[in-house]
């Protein structure tokens, strides 16, 4: 097991033109599942924490449950902790360990967010540890917090700017015409937007909302600057599917090893077809650190 910072994985994948997939887990099954593509493609991933299964299960069972499977798999591995809306909850997280953390300071002003966001990116810095901010309000629904479409906004260039500058963030979430959860419609992503964001702020951007982006404008957002692209929502949607295909062939089945692990087995599928989009598959070899010949 090899775990890698947020900024280092993610820079890497800007300099030679990949995406990192950011996969959402909820329980043991759906981390092996990500793991477990992962490492079948022998793809750089991030595993997320988001604030649905810090309610349910707890930041630190999880990432202890993480740290423990890890160990059975040889690729890069980042645990990330997404859309934390409280400064001592990011915190936490640097305490714990993780190697990526997400302040969301989206609803807040620009002020606040700038603030708390630098707070953030000097603690997790001085560790080691990458750090995300966001700027710009995504539509949808996440984690039961909900933007409605017409406080959805697309980030203003001067914006992203400003706020990178007085951060100095590692990497940042814009928004670009995607949206949390399911679509009505197909969505159109803002290219020219993302373009003038990448050429003016130099670093790693994220696409929040990727589960049911078209491909193709998956790998052009890639190609304009995006390297790191958030899937939850179609993660969910498999996993559910293999489970209740599962119970619907075999309604008296009560292992649930066997029910949980057809949606483990489904979901694990489709974090491959997402390795295969973002162009990550093969590349976790671009982080074998070379081991220091050290003369005396
Ligand atoms: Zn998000």
């Amino acid at each position: 097991m090899q775990f890698i910072d947020g900024k280092t994985m993610l820079n890497q994948a800007l300099k030679n033109g990949y995406g990192v997939g950011a996969f959402s887990a909820h329980n043991a099954e759906t981390i092996l599942a990500i793991l477990e593509a992962a490492e079948e493609k022998q793809s750089p991933v991030m595993i997320q924490i988001g604030q649905k299964v810090i309610q349910t299960l707890g930041l630190k069972p999880m990432k202890d449950m993480i740290d423990s499977f890890a160990g059975n798999f040889s690729v890069p591995i980042c645990i990330h902790l997404d859309h934390s809306r409280k400064y001592e909850q990011t915190m936490e997280a640097i305490q714990l360990g993780f190697q990526s953390v997400m302040f969301d300071g989206s609803a807040l002003s620009f002020e606040e967010n700038t603030t708390i966001t630098k707070q953030v990116v000097e603690a997790a810095r001085a560790l080691g540890i990458g750090s995300e901010g966001e700027i710009g309000k995504i539509g949808g629904t996440e984690d039961d917090i909900t933007v409605e479409e017409k406080d959805a906004s697309i980030t203003p260039t001067q914006e992203a700017v400003d706020f990178v500058t007085a951060t100095d963030v590692d990497y940042l979430a814009v928004s670009i015409g995607t949206a949390h959860g399911i679509y009505q419609q197909t969505p159109n992503l803002r290219f020219d937007r993302l373009e003038e964001i990448a050429n003016a702020i130099q670093r790693p951007i994220v696409l929040h909302g990727g589960s049911d982006v078209p491909d193709e404008q998956v790998r052009r957002a890639i190609s304009l600057g995006i390297s790191k692209i958030n899937v939850d929502t179609e993660l969910r949607q498999a996993f559910t599917q293999g489970l209740q295909t599962y119970m619907q062939n075999q309604p008296e089945d009560f292992v649930l090893a066997n029910s949980l692990g057809a949606g483990r087995e489904q979901m694990k599928e489709k974090v491959k077809e997402k390795i295969d989009v973002f162009g990550s598959a093969g590349r976790a070899s671009d982080y074998i650190i070379k081991e220091k010949v050290v003369t005396l």
